[in-house]
């Protein structure tokens, strides 16, 4: 970046000391760089004129040309409007103005020709503009360009008038002087073999598009660098994990997984389950330090996967931790896995936080010394004091629910050769998420249910339907079902959140009488959480209560109903979560969705998915539609910040994956990045390091 564009915004003409301390605190526009990289949210065709006959009801925002012919104010203080009665050849219209009065009638003149820009809308027969955006037909230098760009300003600038207009008026007076201060920051090669439009034409281009043609290409220009340089970076680091970390190699497969595989499979493996067992196998067998994400929706059986990549582990002669999230997903995974190896000889434990002083010294103890294969349980597995002979895989259930730190930690674990990973996630993330947020690691993924699941059906019932919800309920356990029933977390008041719970949980006692019903909620000692889900789980109860405490991974396959209070409150992987807690079994399972009347349309639309599909890869996309990557579940705690300034993720997916090979490539034939031309590659590499981006080694 030249010196130039490292100037403090105030110095550009037309900022000045006290823009400069709006731009800077509202958009983070601190330099002339910055601006220059503040780019559009939207294009508007200004080339085209309407005549105000031609308009008609829902259009989007046109142009006009005409003169005001008369100026009318009614109304009193914060009611007072103030009314422009406007006109063309072809008819006469009204503007409307509730705010900023004085200044447009300071500013606008009657009889003068004006361009009207404007989303009209017809108003008891009458058509008017509200708000408006006036300019003096003759004055037409910024809007020159076909389209004029559009640039997101807050409400606080808004009121001070830096407009979306006033910062094009910035970009504008910025255009004007950086002639010859754009240096390319990508290899002359690959702008050659990509015809890539060169970044200073780009970049004016993008702010004042001359055609449509030479906006898409700028457009794809900065989009493809701002993700190539993303794919360059997680990729490289990659290849240096890969070329300075050796890996255990697992070559046998022997008595446990043998044996397990031939007398204590439950039931046949989907394929999914095999293909996916099979790249484990072979990644562990390879010599290099497994890192893996496996991805498969809710009850895709990744539980199973675990165990089988665990034995293979074991029949090489190593240990192995497993962490989940909550006790109650630890304690389960500990049960089953008890089960399913029963006779094999395995020497398990659990570890959590009320895992017992004199408990926790043996358990230490057998781990050093190496006759404690598998250790199950929560962070409480990262401490310090716990010590391994000889880890040789770490598998993270529910991944997303951890931090970076706390997987680095267990990475850590060995002194010389870290174990293979295995990271685990129902959290469905979209492709192109997953290439970004876990783009260092390999994916497997298992893209298919076992066999004889009946699809859930979901339903979405208002209040007043819930007596019939009540009779549903009766009708289920009378035929043997479980039923769980939710309360959402309310993240102002843990208080309320409690009492949501209980007040449910005492209306449902009065309700169903003759049943027993168990409640979990986070406020419990785990200890009394466990006992009430272990009730629920042997079927001693019929109804469970809970928060999201048992959003993630419990198993109970009789339960078949999943009632999910004020759904509207919860997010769609949420949703989609709880959902999966049902149609484990071969019943033909329900999820009824509770809301009030009043919701919004985001609501709306998550709980009309949630109706319309069972696919965890859609909802995903929705997800990521209705909310933007940055909020999308996982993505905080990945350690990404997400601040992409111009590539959509929801949208940009090709871009994605063709900056993603290229920066493969790229990678093949100059691994250390030594070649000369590529030198500006690894100047911006650490800048970006040395910037906004914070990635750790296992990200
Ligand atoms: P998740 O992927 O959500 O962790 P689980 O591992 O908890 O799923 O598995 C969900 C349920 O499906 C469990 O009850 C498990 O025993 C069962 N299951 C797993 N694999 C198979 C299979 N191949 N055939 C039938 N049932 C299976
Ligand atoms: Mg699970």
């Amino acid at each position: 970046m030249s010196e130039f564009l490292d100037q403090d915004i105030k110095f550009l003409p037309g900022v000045g000391p006290q823009r400069a301390e709006m731009l800077k605190k509202e958009l983070k526009i601190f330099t002339f760089n910055d601006l220059l990289y503040y780019f559009p949210y939207k294009y508007i065709d200004r080339t085209k004129f309407y005549r105000i006959s031609e308009i008609t009801g829902n259009m989007p925002y046109i142009q006009l040309k005409g003169s005001i012919v008369r100026f009318e104010t009614t109304g009193e203080g914060v009611r007072q409007r103030l009314i422009a009665h406007f006109r063309d050849e072809s008819g006469v219209m009204e503007l409307l103005w509730f705010q900023g009065v004085k200044w447009v009638k300071e500013n606008v003149k009657a009889g003068v020709e004006y361009i009207v820009f404007g989303k009209p809308t017809i108003f008891s027969g009458k058509v008017n503009i509200v708000h408006p955006e006036l300019e003096p037909a003759e004055n037409k230098q910024i809007s020159a360009g076909v389209f004029q760009a559009y640039y997101n300003t807050s409400e606080k600038m808004k009121q001070k008038f830096m407009t979306s207009k006033a910062l094009n008026k910035f970009q504008f007076n910025l255009s004007a002087q950086i002639e010859g201060k754009i240096f390319e920051t990508l290899p002359p090669s690959l702008i050659s073999k990509l015809k890539l439009m060169p970044l200073p034409v780009a970049l004016r281009q993008v702010h004042f598009p001359e055609n449509p043609h030479l906006l898409k290409n700028a457009l794809f220009r900065l989009k493809f660098e701002e993700l190539f340089y993303i794919q360059l970076r997680i990729l490289s680091l990659k290849h240096n994990r890969e070329g300075s970390f050796k890996g255990f190699i697992f070559s046998k497969v022997g008595y446990n997984l043998n044996t397990f595989f031939s007398n204590h499979l439950p039931f046949e493996l989907t394929n999914a389950q095999k293909k996916v067992v099979k790249e484990i196998r072979k990644d562990m067998g390879s010599g290099k330090q497994m890192n893996r994400l496996l991805q498969g929706d809710v009850g895709s059986g990744k539980t199973l996967v675990a165990l089988m990549t665990a034995l293979i582990a074991f029949d090489n002669g190593f240990q192995v931790s497993l962490m989940a999230p909550t006790e109650i997903l630890a304690n389960q995974h500990y049960n089953s896995i008890k089960k399913m190896t029963d006779g094999l000889g395995i020497n398990v434990a659990l570890l959590t936080g009320s895992t017992k002083k004199a408990k926790r010294t043996v358990i230490h103890e057998q781990l050093e010394d190496g006759s404690l294969q598998l250790l199950i349980g929560t962070h409480a597995l990262i401490e310090d004091k716990v010590n391994f002979q000889k880890l040789g895989l770490v598998i993270v259930d529910e991944q997303h629910r951890f931090g970076v730190a706390q997987r680095a930690k267990l990475w850590k674990k060995n002194e010389f050769t870290p174990p293979h990973v295995l990271v685990m996630t129902a959290t469905p993330i979209p492709r192109t998420l997953a290439m970004t947020v876990y783009g260092d690691l390999d994916v497997s993924v298992i893209d298919e249910l076992p066999p004889g699941r009946k699809p859930i059906q979901t339903l979405h019932y208002y209040e007043n339907r819930r007596k019939q919800v009540y009779d549903f309920i009766r009708e289920q356990v009378t035929v043997g079902r479980q039923i769980y029933i939710v309360y959402p977390l309310i993240k102002e008041s843990e208080k309320l959140d409690l009492k949501n719970v209980e007040n449910g949980y005492d209306l449902l006692k009065q309700v169903f009488p003759r049943y027993s019903i168990s409640m979990v909620h986070g406020k419990m000692k785990p200890a009394e959480k466990d006992a009430e889900m272990q009730l629920f789980k042997e079927g001693k109860t019929q109804i469970m209560v809970a928060t999201t405490v048992i959003e993630v991974g419990v198993d109970v396959p009789n339960a078949s109903v999943m009632i999910i209070e004020s759904s509207e409150r919860f997010g769609l992987s949420q949703l989609h979560q709880l959902r999966g807690r049902v149609g484990r079994g071969a019943e033909q399972s329900y999820c009824l969705l509770m809301s009030s009347y009043k919701i919004s349309n985001e609501s709306r639309k998550r709980l009309e998915t949630m109706v319309r599909t069972n696919d965890g890869f859609e909802i995903a996309e929705v997800d990521m539609q209705l909310r933007g990557p940055g909020d999308l579940e996982g993505t905080q705690q990945s350690g990404i910040g997400f601040t992409l300034k111009i590539a959509n993720l929801g949208r940009d997916g090709e871009i994605l994956q063709h900056a993603r090979n290229q920066a493969s490539d790229l990678l093949d034939e100059d691994p250390k990045l030594q070649k000369q031309e590529n030198q500006i590659l690894v100047y911006h590499l650490l800048k970006m390091k040395n910037t906004e981006f914070n990635w750790s080694s296992i990200s």
